[in-house]
């Protein structure tokens, strides 16, 4: 009798950890769209440089859209977030009103040298940003890695 049991809570254990090690390997093979950390990042970025481009435009009268270098000078700036600025990102009331800074909006967490790029940007190096600046009449920036899009008029548009 005891041998059967050892057999049997056996015979579930192989079987519960065969069912996780296949459950994990589903999950990390999953679509990029279900990985939705990096994805909200990205997405909430883009808002970001929109919001930028906008407010660089009118401060240093240039034409929209702004050299992405413009953008990348301004970003640890805080700025004063308007409800309809604060609507569109998403962010919580208490963000009406306050200075935010939006630090790192130019590198996406699914560029492969995120990383890099975020050690070099606290040590004031210069770096590529993930996004692709202004590559059509149409686009702002566009994602590579995400395939997200910022419009000209703030839209977020899958690719
Ligand atoms: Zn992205």
């Amino acid at each position: 009798m005891i041998n059967r049991k050892v057999y049997l809570i056996a015979f579930l254990l192989f079987v519960i950890c065969f069912l996780i090690a296949t459950m994990w390997q589903i999950i990390s093979k999953l679509p990029l769209e279900i990985n939705i950390g990096a994805y909200y990042i990205c997405r909430y970025n883009l808002k970001v440089i929109w919001i930028l481009s906008q407010r660089i435009s009118r401060r240093y009268q240039v034409s929209f859209p702004p050299p992405v270098e413009l953008v990348k000078l301004t970003m640890n700036k805080p700025i004063l977030l308007t409800e309809r600025e604060a609507n569109y990102l998403g962010t919580s009331s208490e963000w009406i009103g306050a200075y935010v800074d939006f630090p790192l909006s130019l590198i996406c967490p699914r560029d492969p040298k995120y990383l890099l790029k975020v050690a070099m940007d606290s040590q004031g190096l210069d770096y590529e940003p993930s996004y692709i600046w202004h590559p059509d009449n149409r686009t702002l920036a566009y994602c590579p890695y995400c395939r997200l899009a910022v419009l000209l008029d703030g839209k977020i548009e899958r690719r």
